[in-house]
């Protein structure tokens, strides 16, 4: 059934430091950017915070800031923001291509990026690529700002290390992989507007013919998102070969843990996932 508007609060405070301040006095507060989760939770009847702060409009949460060693998206940053930025398209395009399929044009014209890491969905298509670009992530709250790497930020299944009163600020995105092989694909029933059955990006640097770096992770292959630090262990400093693509199948079976569920089964998730690796380690 649908939630009855009256059942619920909304403060706008307008800046950041008046967002900061009310969620001090009040770390019950939920924070409300694009709405495209919690108006959908809403809208089912099944949002279960009732007092709510806008996040909405927040310049200060809005904006893409380049340094010679960074680029810096803020956690207001939407899909089609990143997807119009000449920079990301050319330096980070994993990202460029996983906003593009985080659901409809509108979605993406409401959708934030700090709304689809603090949803936290294991299946969510934009934290695969943070990942593999190595990227920090800034959080913020009444009582200052901490950084951390984006790999320690997910725990568990919809668990972040998000405290209570604190949000997402941004997310800090080192201008290094120009050289790097660069890889993404999701696997869902169509195209667009579907959330994945399973995704994998991946990036890396050879050294001559081995694998100076690498970096793996993916979608709704374990209960968060997060890297596959046994596949990219096995896979470093290594040449690719038809016996390493075997072995390597072989670590990232065991390593993940997809679950069935109404997209898919754990079985054919594992058995795509092991496929895209190969076909991204064909590529090196
Ligand atoms: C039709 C439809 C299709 C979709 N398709 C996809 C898809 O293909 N792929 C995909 O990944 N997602 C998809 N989504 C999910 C959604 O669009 C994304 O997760 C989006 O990024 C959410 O951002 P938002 O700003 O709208 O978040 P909101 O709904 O405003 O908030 C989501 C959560 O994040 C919290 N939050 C928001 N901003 C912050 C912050 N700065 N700090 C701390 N907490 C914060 C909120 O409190 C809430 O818990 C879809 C949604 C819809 C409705």
């Amino acid at each position: 059934m649908r939630s009855d508007v009256r059942d619920y609060t909304l403060v706008a405070p307008g800046t950041l430091d008046a967002v900061l301040s009310a969620l001090a006095a009040n770390p019950t507060l939920t924070p409300l950017a694009g709405g495209t989760e919690l108006m959908v939770a809403f809208g089912v009847g099944r949002l279960g915070p009732h007092e709510l702060i806008s996040l909405d409009g927040l310049k200060e949460l809005r904006f893409i800031e380049e340094k010679p060693e960074t680029l810096t998206l803020g956690a207001g940053t939407t899909f089609t923001d990143i997807r119009r930025n000449p920079t990301i398209a050319r330096e980070f395009p994993l990202l460029v291509q996983t906003a593009a399929w985080t659901g409809s044009i509108a979605n993406q014209n409401r959708g934030t990026l700090g709304g689809n890491i603090a949803n936290a969905s294991p299946a969510a298509d934009n934290p695969p690529a943070l990942l593999v670009y190595d990227a920090t992530i800034e959080l913020v709250s009444a009582n200052g700002r901490r950084t951390l790497p984006y790999d320690e930020f997910h725990l568990g299944y919809k668990k972040t290390v998000l405290l209570p009163g604190e949000l997402i600020y941004a997310i800090h995105l080192p201008r290094r992989f120009a050289q790097h092989r660069q890889y993404v694909r999701k696997v869902g029933t169509r195209n667009a507007q579907a959330i994945s059955k399973i995704a994998l990006a991946a990036t890396a640097l050879m050294d001559g013919s081995h694998v100076g770096e690498i970096r793996l992770a993916g979608a709704s292959l374990v209960d968060r998102p997060a890297r596959l630090h046994a596949t990219e262990a096995l896979l470093l400093g290594k040449a690719i070969t038809p016996e390493l693509r075997t072995q390597a199948a072989a670590v990232l079976a065991s390593e993940i843990k997809p679950i069935d569920d109404i997209r898919s089964t754990a079985k054919y998730r594992i058995a795509v996932a092991c496929n895209l690796l190969d076909e991204f380690l064909l590529s090196l």
